[in-house]
């Protein structure tokens, strides 16, 4: 039988810890769940609202909204193939088809194979959890081999760990080892009010926004939670480690590589808010970061760098790891809040900010794992030195995710400023020979840019700076950077993590179709214009002309307005981009 996850730490019992999510229903119900062998059925559930003297209507609350929870028994075999982004480029969708060869198996039971949104592996399509175990660049040949290989109980375990650190990353200031440096000069320091004001001025004059989403500036974040912390008795840090946008896979990376970078940011944080807990709240497939972020926390703790009365200090923050049950949506950072508060993960009507009223109503620093591990190395080197970072008149630098029609598809530290061009180089250009079709710079969120844009898609200010005469201009020579992406674009669009590069070869129609899906497959349900919308998009997508394209109705426009307009988070407000860019670049060819 497939084998069920197990989160814990070892060491989560210590007596010198105080563990907030060892109380946490959630965290209980996952544990619960792999100690009953991998599923909840209705009489599992009802011992343990006894157990635990919980109504049973809160766990069914939870159990039927979060994808970790299951209520049928595992299967031997549960396989779980990746169907969205560059999986579905590298043909996840033929890979499905593969249920065909197993029809008996699944037929008595032996074994599951469904579709999964992405798996964060978007650099070895195509990506497949077989039993919580994660292969990669897997073709209907070798996934029926290692399907067979399981059913035989010889399953071939293969490192799911892709790429190795360079030792040239800015991100890092320590080298090979670390010894909690600058926070330890913070905490010993004589005036910890005062190091806190500097430290939110060096995240201002760095330029640091944050590299999870919505790119809002940093030391805002910080200076916020501070003011309103005033008077009240508890404040919290949580780092968003729960990447689960189609095409990002940097904190997979930064999680496993440098961890403690993400610990000493945290606590940095921790220390200048004047919070007591740090969480990490991190995507359940993730297995390999959340065993490596318990070894660096548990080596945290030994150093005296975590816990109560830090290095002899009047200051005490525990660290700990939240695994989340599931669902893309809770990495909207009020959606995740809800989840580590019990409840099913849907995003909150806003204001107010979590910085005013977040964890338990109490100001909550939420930041992204880049986000916290970039602190360390700008306290040390200076926020002169990260903003220097940038190039073509940008400040600062990033890791970026690249993947889709490439050669050398990964994780890239990479100055803003850089353009498009640098970094298909960086990526080993197109592979197969292919010429670029579409470029995606947010994940499927950004839409589709084409590689020559039409010249009226840019502001007048861009075209004369560019000194632009032809109709369309080289995508490639396009800068990106957050501020510059967006003026130059017209457009409101984040520039985010996730870069795809699309060749000619390769069916756009299709992925567009497939990302469209993504988002209504996503949509958390709570409100109308998303949820119905969402729908209505894939509806759309399948409705084609005789030549086989896209068949825009007349209210389409409309319906994206709308959503845009009235869906409570990101994810409605964006669920058209694909459908939209497509029809604003490229409908005219077919
Ligand atoms: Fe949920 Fe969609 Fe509404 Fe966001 S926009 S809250 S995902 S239904």
């Amino acid at each position: 039988m497939a084998t069920p996850i197990s989160f814990a730490s070892t060491r989560e019992n210590d007596s010198n810890r105080h563990n907030l999510c060892e109380s946490s229903l959630v965290q209980k119900l996952i544990r619960y769940q792999s100690e009953q062998g991998g599923h909840v059925s209705d009489e599992k559930l009802q011992e343990f609202s006894q157990r635990e003297k919980v109504p049973l209507y809160r766990l069914q609350e939870l159990v039927s909204f979060f994808n970790t929870f299951r209520k049928k028994p595992l299967p031997k075999v549960l396989v779980q193939i990746c169907r969205d982004f560059s999986c579905h480029l590298a043909g996840s969708q033929e890979l499905l088809k593969i249920k065909n060869e197993f029809a008996d198996e699944i037929e008595n039971g032996l074994v599951e194979i469904e579709g999964k949104s992405c798996i964060g592996h978007c650099d070895g399509p195509c990506a497949v959890i077989i039993n919580h175990h994660i292969y990669r660049n897997l073709n209907h040949r070798s996934l029926s081999g290692q399907i067979r290989n399981f059913i035989a109980d010889k399953p071939r375990h293969i490192d799911s760990i892709s790429t190795s650190i360079p030792d040239d990353w800015n991100i890092n200031p320590y080298g090979k080892t670390t010894n909690y440096d600058m926070f330890r000069e913070f905490v010993t320091a004589a005036d910890t009010e005062e190091f806190g004001s500097s430290i939110i001025r060096k995240l201002k004059d760095a330029t640091l926004v944050g590299k999870g989403g919505p790119g809002q500036t940093t030391y805002k974040k910080w200076e916020t939670v501070r003011k309103y912390s005033a008077g009240r008795d508890q404040r919290f840090v949580v780092c968003n480690a729960d990447e689960s946008e189609p095409g990002t896979f940097k904190d997979r990376e930064l999680l496993l590589h440098l961890p403690y970078l993400v610990v000493e940011g945290m606590l940095i944080a921790a220390l200048t808010i004047g919070a007591q807990r740090a969480v990490i709240y991190i995507r359940h497939e993730f297995e390999d970061q959340i065993e490596q972020l318990h070894r660096c926390i548990d080596h945290a703790y030994d150093l005296k760098i975590c816990g109560s009365n830090i290095l002899g200090t009047q200051f005490s923050c525990d660290v700990e790891v939240f695994v989340s049950p599931g669902n893309y949506i809770c990495g909207e950072q009020t959606a995740l809040i809800e989840a580590m508060e019990d409840k099913r993960g849907q995003p909150r009507q806003r204001p107010p900010d979590l910085e005013i009223q977040g964890f338990r109503n109490y100001p909550t620093l939420v930041n992204n794992v880049e986000t916290f591990a970039w602190v360390p190395s700008i306290l040390k080197n200076g926020p002169e030195w990260y903003a220097g970072l940038g190039k073509n008149g940008c400040k600062g630098c990033r890791f970026i995710s690249i993947s889709g029609d490439v050669n050398n598809p990964g994780v890239f530290e990479v100055p803003l400023g850089a353009t498009v061009g640098d970094l298909l180089e960086l990526a080993g250009g197109m592979k197969d020979g292919q010429q670029l079709l579409a470029f995606a710079p947010s994940g499927p969120s950004g839409g589709f840019i084409p590689a020559k844009v039409p010249k009226d898609f840019f502001p007048p200010e861009f075209i004369e700076q560019q000194q632009l005469t032809d109709s369309h201009f080289d995508l490639l020579k396009l800068p990106l950077d957050n501020n510059y992406f967006r003026y130059s674009l017209k457009s409101k669009l984040n520039l985010g993590a996730a870069h795809l590069f699309v060749g000619d070869q390769s069916d756009l129609q299709s992925l567009v179709r497939s990302c469209t899906e993504f988002y209504r497959n996503e949509s958390c349900g709570k409100c109308v214009p998303c949820r119905l919308g969402s729908e209505k998009l894939v509806q759309i997508s399948n409705m084609t002309n005789q030549d086989g394209s896209f068949q825009f109705p007349d209210y389409f426009q409309e319906l994206a307005e709308l959503m845009k307009q009235a869906s409570i988070c990101g994810l409605g407000q964006v669920a058209m981009a694909p459908l939209a860019s497509y029809k604003q670049f490229f409908q005219k060819k077919i």
